[in-house]
């Protein structure tokens, strides 16, 4: 970085999805030669803002200004022509292709000549050049998330990329391949590229990055330099807003009923302390907490604090070092989910269309996920077509689900159905516990709304519920009492009448 040539700029752009505004007059400089950091919660805008850069979204206004031009972006290819790559959050090779062929095809320097015997050659140097190995032959379905990262990477640098954008390229690597990929990066930015990484995790902006750029519900923030900046500037940034407004009340959807819990708790966890490898995954660490029949538990922490950890360890408890998970008398420690879900418990993960939802399937498949083996729907380990059909018809019905019939594919429907749906199939048994994580996320106001009273219908029925959600002002409506979750601890719980924003905000950000 010793000379400070800015490479890019993006002035003013605007973009917006119906209604969202998901970038408002952003702009954002690159220096040549850094790896600069893009930082901010989920939503915030972040992929857009790449996205538009790489050209698979159009802008609604703004300049892209490469090498002190402006140029055009319509389609990644525009953008690969410019030196601009971009590898995102889930791998984008051909599964059934090997790494060379994913590397070499669909570049006009091929040959139809199938060794690739110059490529490999020119591959095996740019792997030892930046210490990127992988295996060249073997079709990259049976390779791991950290080996297909680490193509791409090498698929970039190949194509003579100079500007590198990595999407949240921490997401499902284990530390040590974390460790390898920032000792390659740094290697490949002393080699003259200039990388945008992407995250939403300050630690890996501190570890990773030259300087980052903080970007808040579309609107940037400000730009720092890592070098003079401390974690605390960083959160400070990232929830500036936040603060303005943190006494501010939010009109409230609902009332919450008075209710009568139950004597004992339903879900009791004692100590517990968990383990993984995974390089994203925050360890829990002594957490205690109960959940009543007839309670919502609310979660608050800021994203990546252990709330998806907790919400996993719970229906499938198999890295737990410490401590134990009680559903009323029974331990849950090493149960299967399969088991846990037969002691009346459900999920609602947090990622719609990828943890909850089978999205090539229709509305009956979607419905019978989780279910399949419950004897209502299937007779001699025949699945019953007609009553898995029934159940469909049942929830579109009660759940008002707007599509035309069971027979629909349920990724065609909007968010809101779909969630009616992962609702519908969560409560068609009687439960005794609930794990629910941002059920209302992204929700248009009236589907937020039904969600909110089918919840409380269930506490009515005595069922415990786990509520995890990152807005704040949302658990302060549903929850009887709310816990917040720090860096994998449970480190304070108010109950309602302690309720204030205020003080369990400066919590959650480590206060
Ligand atoms: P981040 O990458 O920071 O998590 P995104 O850029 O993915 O955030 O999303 C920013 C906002 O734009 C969110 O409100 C998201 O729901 C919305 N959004 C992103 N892509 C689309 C799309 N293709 N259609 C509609 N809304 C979108
Ligand atoms: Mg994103």
């Amino acid at each position: 970085m010793s000379t400070k040539t800015k490479i890019l700029e993006l002035k003013n752009i605007n973009k917006r999805f119906g209604t969202v505004q998901a970038l408002k007059d952003v702009n954002f400089e690159l220096t040549k030669g850094e790896i600069h950091g893009l930082l901010g919660e989920n939503g915030a805008g972040k992929s857009t803002l790449m996205n538009i850069l790489y050209g698979l979204y159009n802008k609604d206004q703004g300049q892209i200004i490469l090498r002190e031009k402006v140029i055009e972006i319509n389609s990644p290819l525009d953008s690969i022509k410019n030196g601009i790559a971009m590898i995102h959050q889930s791998a984008t090779l051909v599964s059934e292709f090997t790494a060379v062929e994913n590397l070499v095809l669909g570049m006009q320097r091929s040959k139809l000549n199938l060794n690739f015997k110059e490529e490999k050659k020119e591959i095996l140097k740019l792997q030892e050049e930046f210490g990127l190995k992988f295996p060249l032959d073997i079709k990259v379905k049976n390779l791991s998330a950290g080996l297909k990262k680490k193509i791409e990477i090498v698929r970039a640098i190949y194509r003579n990329s100079s500007i590198l954008i990595l999407d949240e390229p921490t997401t499902a690597l284990i530390e040590e391949e974390f460790k390898q990929l920032l000792s390659s990066l740094k290697k490949m930015v002393s080699d003259g590229l200039t990388i945008i990484f992407i995250t939403h995790k300050i630690k890996e902006v501190l570890q990773a990055c030259d300087r980052a750029t903080v970007l808040t519900d579309g609107i940037i923030q400000g730009t720092l330099n890592t070098k003079n900046a401390n974690k605390e500037d960083l959160v400070n940034l990232m929830f500036k807003d936040q603060k303005i407004d943190i006494n501010a009340s939010a009109i409230p959807l609902i009332e919450l009923p008075k209710t009568n819990k139950t004597k004992e708790p339903v879900l009791s966890i004692e100590e517990l302390t968990t383990k993984s490898n995974k390089k994203d995954k925050i360890n829990l660490v002594d957490l205690n907490m109960e959940i009543y029949g007839g309670e919502i538990f609310g979660i608050a922490g800021i994203s990546g604090n252990g709330q998806k950890e907790l919400a996993e360890v719970i229906i499938k408890p198999d890295n737990i070092v410490k401590g134990k998970i009680k559903l009323k008398d029974k331990v849950l420690n090493g149960l299967s989910t399969v088991e846990i879900f037969d002691l009346r418990v459900f999920y609602i993960p947090e990622d719609r269309k990828r943890e909850s939802i089978l999205g090539q399937g229709d509305i009956k498949d979607n419905i019978l996920l989780g279910h399949q083996r419950e004897s209502r729907f299937q007779k001699s380990n025949i699945l019953r077509w007609d009553k898995v059909k029934e159940a469909a018809k049942e929830t579109i019905d009660h759940y008002q689900v707007k599509t035309p019939d069971e027979n629909k594919e349920i990724e065609k429907l909007s968010g809101g159905n779909i969630q009616r749906v992962v609702i519908g199939r969560a409560l068609l048994n009687d439960l005794d516990l609930l794990v629910t994580h941002s059920p209302t996320a992204g929700l248009d106001i009236s589907s937020v709304k039904f969600i909110f009273e089918k919840i409380i219908e269930l506490r009515s029925k005595k069922t415990a519920i786990l509520y995890l959600n990152e807005d704040l002002d949302e658990l302060i409506e549903i929850s009887d009492r709310i816990g917040v979750i720090y860096e994998g601890r449970l480190v304070e719980i108010y109950t309602r009448e302690q309720f204030n924003k205020h003080k369990i905000g400066s919590k959650m950000i480590g206060g």
